[in-house]
């Protein structure tokens, strides 16, 4: 029996359903999370959102973003089972599941997932844990043949997972999947232009500024195959912004000719948070692991607690400089 079947009945017998994703939730975890809660209320079930976080600026256009309000951390009496979406670690929830005595239910596609939860299907051939939500909602009876407001809403959000996951369906994690549930979703009418417009093209002036400052102090290190992005919090104070999401930063890494690996770190309240990209074969997941962080092979991230932004960098660079060699 597949196991997404068996999730599907479980879900199908909840009464009250919690969704939750990882901390500092990104567009594949807001939109699977929220095409998930979408579905569940088409299919009249009692599903509500647990989070710790508040969904960045972006991804407020999908439906049902503004119910994220930070206060909710915890399941509500009567829940039945909390789905964690896109989280590889019990530690990362972005819930306080430690009394919960319900089951939790894992979906996800990190290589690195740790498999915790009472029921978990981890894919790792999804682009995005978008992918799986999307076959979940059709075994629990979402039609995606259907042209109404409901599933194009759902659409949109499961649209914004692939396109945020896949750098806009630019990465090798993108199969013939992935474009198939984005042709089904442009043929019920998901409009792809609203979509990429509310994700990248809706920036503040002084994000752009932050961009340019960034930019401005990037180092290339190691024969100039590694781009190193340093992000303290002063330039956000400077700039009156919350640094908030930095993945268009690091992609600019990247896009350099002869760049293998892009390395962002920024300066955090209570230490640094690093993000590793590569472009062809170089494994950043593992150099993440080795630091007690995670991810995929060509993005990873790391959370240095209570390290310092230099410390943290050479610490980084030390593993990449090993594996370079
Ligand atoms: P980002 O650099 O965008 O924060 O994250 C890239 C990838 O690495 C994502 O798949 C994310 O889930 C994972 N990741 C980011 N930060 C951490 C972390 O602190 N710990 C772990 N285990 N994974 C992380
Ligand atoms: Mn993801």
């Amino acid at each position: 029996m597949n196991i997404l079947q068996d999730i599907s009945k479980v879900i199908l017998d909840s009464k009250k359903i919690g969704i939750t994703y990882h901390v500092s939730p990104d567009g594949d975890a807001v939109g699977s999370a929220l095409a998930l809660l979408n579905g569940l209320r088409t299919l009249k079930k009692d599903a509500y959102l647990i989070s710790k976080d508040i969904i960045s600026e972006n991804l407020q256009f999908l439906k049902g973003a503004n119910e994220a309000t930070g206060n909710l951390i915890t399941p509500v009496d009567n829940t039945s089972i909390v789905v964690v979406l896109d989280c590889g670690n019990y530690e990362r929830i972005s819930a306080d599941l430690d009394n919960f005595k319900g089951s939790i239910v894992n979906l996800d596609h990190h290589i690195t997932n740790d498999k915790y939860g009472e029921l978990n299907y981890v894919d790792i051939e999804a682009a995005a844990t978008a992918e799986v939500v999307f076959e979940l909602l059709e075994l629990l009876g979402i039609d995606f043949n259907d042209e109404n407001d409901d599933i194009r809403d759902i659409g949109t959000c499961l649209y914004t997972s692939l396109v945020t996951d896949t750098g806009a369906f630019r990465h090798s994690n993108v199969t013939f999947r992935t474009h198939n549930i984005a042709a089904r979703l442009k043929k019920i009418g998901v409009n792809n232009t609203y979509i990429h417009q509310n994700l990248f093209d809706n920036k503040s002036f002084e994000k752009i500024r932050l961009i340019g400052k960034a930019l401005n102090d990037m180092e290339l290190l190691f024969d100039r195959k590694v781009a190193l992005i340093k992000i303290p919090m002063a330039y956000g104070d400077e700039l009156g912004i919350e640094i908030g999401d930095t993945s268009d930063i690091i992609a600019f890494g990247l896009q350099i000719k002869g760049v293998e690996v892009a390395l962002l770190i920024k300066e955090i309240e209570n230490g640094s948070k690093a993000s590793l990209r590569s472009k062809d074969k170089f494994d950043v997941r593992n150099i993440a692991e080795k630091l007690g962080g995670g991810g995929h092979v060509k993005a990873a991230g790391i959370t240095l607690k209570g390290i310092k932004l230099d410390e943290a960098k050479n610490k980084i660079l030390e593993e990449i400089e090993k594996e370079l060699l």
